[in-house]
């Protein structure tokens, strides 16, 4: 499947689009370059003020819709979410066009020079390589910030949301933003090695699989361009004997349910305690019966498809082999057909042993893996053995137990009593194979900016 929009609730092809021709990347690029020339130049008073014109289109009812329909349409994000998702990127337009100048202030500091300091001054040109899932918000969270330092941005996203893209672009515009400063490059993934190699691009960053990650860093490895990488994620929601139960339940639902499953950070392993396993299941399976599944665009689904048929087989193949393995199904287990589009049922699976080739993987949608453990110990060792690090959501009202968990799960953020969960406040990123680098807060800003130390005497 080439550049296209595909509904995944229907399987409709809606639209297709060339990839860009080799001499079209280049005009792109050469724009770029040229809107960098000028566009470092600018106050930050000025990028700030573009930033929040664009949190101003975001923001207003009719644009919000409009947009959220169209994340719905290419890659069937229930609406009530994408409507969410198009208010967040508002969020970091105005974090960033608020903090911007704080974060990126010269920083004085006191050495053998008459005057010494640290300066923040932008890189030029960087790529962004973005997923389809949060189609939007992945694409914001790294514009605000990287446009508000001086850099300039060229997006290849996902093949499955040109017409986000695009829209994007046009918002970015629309803002105030020169030209050339943000632009949507309808490109194939083999396409991307050409623009990284590109002398005139200086970084990169991309949020998607292992797989793309690592070429995406082999290719700028090969150039010495610094990369930021979001990648895959199973992270554990682990619920311990004093835990809140009801809350712990209604939020473990969320958070594997959340955009239909297909979130790096949405809990993938529940490790409970044997001690209140029983009662936690009871109650996470009659709450998982409860999910409405069905059209994306009715305010009513919980629900919707997953976004590609290629993804519906992964999972079904995935599950299937669990299942060859000794995993029990306690709800769900396979597609739903109530629609024609890519739809799986809403499932939990248990007795997932070690050898267990699901026990490693990350499942990109509606699937729920439940472990039963004896204590503490045993939960944090589980948790931890795992090739990802993205977040983990750990429940106790116990203090010392919270202290350890903060201390020994490996994961770039610990939740305590609440879902894991970026914030344009919060930095974000994981270690491990969940990638490294950081998104947001003022880390964020601090990823692609040259940091200039000055010596004077
Ligand atoms: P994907 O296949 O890696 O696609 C992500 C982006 O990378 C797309 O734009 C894709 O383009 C491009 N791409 C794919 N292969 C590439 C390659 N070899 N070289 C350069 N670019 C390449 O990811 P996905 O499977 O759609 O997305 C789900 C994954 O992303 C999950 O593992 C999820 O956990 C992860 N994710 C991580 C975060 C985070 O913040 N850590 C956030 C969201 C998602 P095409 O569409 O043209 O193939």
């Amino acid at each position: 499947m080439g550049i296209a929009t595909v509904n995944p609730t229907t399987l409709e092809t809606l639209q297709t689009y060339a990839a860009l021709s080799p001499e079209a990347v280049q005009t792109k690029l050469d724009a770029a370059e040229k809107a960098f020339r000028t566009y470092c130049q600018t106050t930050l008073f000025d990028r700030s003020q573009w930033l929040m014109r664009a949190a101003d289109i975001l923001e207003q009812p009719a644009r919000c819709r409009q947009y959220a329909k169209l994340m719905t349409l290419e890659m069937g994000k229930p609406l009530k979410e994408a409507m969410a998702e198009v208010k967040k990127c508002a969020w970091v337009c105005r974090y960033y066009a608020e903090q911007g100048a704080v974060f990126l202030a010269n920083q004085s500091i006191q050495t053998d020079a008459s005057q010494s300091w640290v300066c923040y001054q932008p890189l030029g040109i960087i790529l962004a390589v973005m997923p389809w899932n949060f189609p939007f918000w992945q694409v914001f969270r790294f514009a605000a910030p990287a446009l508000m330092a001086g850099n300039v941005g060229v997006l290849k996203h996902a093949s499955n949301v040109p017409q986000c893209a695009l829209a994007i672009a046009d918002i970015l515009l629309e803002a105030g933003f020169p030209p050339g400063v943000f632009q949507t490059l309808l490109i194939s993934a083999g396409q991307v090695e050409f623009v990284l190699k590109d002398p005139r691009v200086k970084a990169a960053t991309l949020t998607g699989s292992e797989p793309a990650g690592v070429s995406l860093a082999s290719i700028a490895g090969s150039q010495l361009k610094k990369t930021v990488l979001e990648l895959g994620g199973s992270d554990p929601f682990l619920i311990l004997e004093s835990a809140d139960l009801e809350a712990a339940v209604a939020t473990a639902v969320q958070a594997r349910m959340l955009n239909t499953g297909q979130s790096c950070i949405a809990a993938k392993r529940f490790i409970v305690v044997d001690a209140i396993a029983d009662q936690f299941l009871e109650k996470f399976v009659a709450t998982f019966a409860e999910i409405i599944i069905g059209d994306p665009m009715d305010e009513q689904t919980h629900i919707g498809p997953l976004a590609t048929p290629a993804i519906l087989e992964d999972l079904e193949q995935q599950v299937q082999t669990a299942r060859e393995h000794g995993a029990q199904v306690l709800i769900g287990g396979q597609c739903w057909s109530g629609l024609p589009g890519n739809f799986y049922q809403p499932t939990i699976l248990t007795q997932i042993t070690a050898d267990n080739p699901i026990y490693h993987q990350e499942c990109f949608g509606p699937v729920a893996l439940v472990f039963r453990v004896p204590d503490l110990a045993a939960a944090i060792q589980l948790a931890n053995d795992s090739p990802f690090g993205l977040g983990a959501s750990a429940w106790t009202n116990d203090p010392q137990e919270q202290h350890e968990l903060i201390t020994t799960l490996e994961a770039g953020s610990v939740f305590i009593n609440g879902m894991v969960k970026s914030d344009p406040r919060l930095p974000f990123g994981g270690i491990k194979r969940s990638g490294y680098g950081r998104e947001l807060g003022i880390q964020g800003i601090h990823e692609f900016v040259n940091i200039k130390t000055i010596w004077v005497k």
